[in-house]
């Protein structure tokens, strides 16, 4: 008998523990964790330098409101704009940092229209869900908010036709994940960005998967020579404690003025104490380069399977991002399966795709250990 809603198809094993790069079920079986918590933690399970960090401010103090200063969140916000001209919003989770930089986009051009893409995935409350370019999200829940479209991925044309004096942004993810782990091509992002700034139209990068170092970045923006105006964030940022925030460009503060958007656990204590650790672990360039590596092994090791097996059609993906797609649900569903069997938790997502967010931490032995797993299940041709 269970006491919970079906609306998440669950696996069987519950994880009771986790340390390093592994989690163990509650049967004490251990699985080497290709997952961190779709895309969560990042610095993997029980990081010694998080747990100092939480367990410091335990005893300080848990919340305050948003009714006094904070220098917490004033330091949180200084190391998330990285020496840029952005300002934060705090929130406690992905869809509701989309939710302030939609509301903060029709509110600072006064225009309507929001332009998002085919496959994308922005969050589940409504003006999130409105901005995902998905149907099949949307079923049951009409109307969903008015103003909203949606044209293909990495195709200028269709967007050119929309976008005018009426839009107030385009939002996009630089790498599709529940889509499939699609990365936006170069030209496309710098052509999207151009074409915002002729229209006066903002530029909405949803990081929320791709940032705080996922793709081998600190953002991933930062691959693309482009620069949003509003990006958003939550997942690894606070390595399991739920927080999420919403940077914009400074220029834009006059639209969020004091009592225009809030948020009762907005920029909480524990979450923003264990995000300065989170930060100033992945903000270092010998630990972000140790991802690049990590991911260009992974991405090569794993494209042999291009050729060598015949349930695979694609793999790519950047830093520790990577999609395997498979040649349908039923091989994707199997591998999965297999593969928990085995000891190694993967991810599903869009288009058969095989999902890979190892946590960054993770070591090349484990990770060699991982694709090897992988590689035996796909070359299995049985
Ligand atoms: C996970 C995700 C979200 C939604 O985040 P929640 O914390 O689940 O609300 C939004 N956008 C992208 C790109 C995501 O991967």
């Amino acid at each position: 008998m269970t006491h919970l809603f079906p609306n998440y198809k669950r696996e069987p094993i519950d994880l009771v523990r986790g340390f390093g790069n592994y989690v163990e079920d509650q049967t004490g079986k251990e699985y080497l964790d290709f997952t961190s918590g779709i895309g969560v933690n990042s610095l993997g399970h029980q990081h010694p330098k998080l747990i100092r960090a939480l367990e410091k401010q335990m005893h300080l103090i848990w919340h305050t409101s948003n009714l006094y200063s904070s220098k917490l969140q004033e330091d949180v916000a200084k190391k998330l704009a990285n020496n840029k001209n952005y300002l934060a919003f705090f929130c406690n989770s992905g869809t509701e940092a989309n939710e302030a930089a939609i509301k903060l986009a029709r509110k600072a051009t006064g225009r309507s229209k929001i332009i998002s893409f085919q496959q994308s995935f922005h969050g589940r409350t409504y003006g999130a869900l409105s901005a995902t370019g998905q149907e099949a999200l949307h079923e049951g829940f009409a109307p969903i908010l008015p103003d909203f479209q949606y044209v293909p991925f990495n195709e200028i044309g269709p967007l050119k036709k929309l976008v005018d004096q009426d839009t107030a942004a385009v939002m996009i993810e630089l790498i599709q994940g529940e889509g499939g782990v699609l990365p936006a091509e170069v030209s496309f992002v710098q052509q999207v960005a151009e074409l915002c700034k002729e229209q006066g139209t903002l530029l909405i990068v949803d990081e929320i998967q791709t940032g705080i170092g996922r793709t081998g970045n600190l953002y991933a923006y930062e691959g693309y020579g482009i620069e949003p105006d509003i990006f958003t964030l939550a997942k690894a940022l606070g390595n399991g404690i739920p927080v999420g925030a919403m940077l914009g460009k400074k220029e834009l503060k006059d639209a969020f003025g004091p009592g225009s958007h809030g948020t009762t656990f907005g920029g909480n204590k524990l979450a923003l104490r264990v995000a300065v650790a989170v930060l100033d672990i992945i903000n270092d360039p010998n630990f972000l380069d140790k991802v690049k590596q990590k991911g260009d092994y992974a991405l090569k090791s794993l494209s042999s399977l291009k050729d060598s097996s015949d349930k695979v059609l694609d793999v790519r993906g950047q830093g520790l991002m990577i999609g395997v797609q498979l040649k349908d649900q039923d091989t994707l569903n199997a591998t999965v399966t297999n593969l928990q069997k085995k000891g190694l938790l993967v991810l599903k997502a869009g288009n058969n795709t095989l999902r890979l967010l190892p946590p960054l931490t993770i070591e090349q032995d484990e990770l060699e250990k991982g694709i090897g797993m992988i590689k035996v299940e796909l070359l299995d041709n049985k």
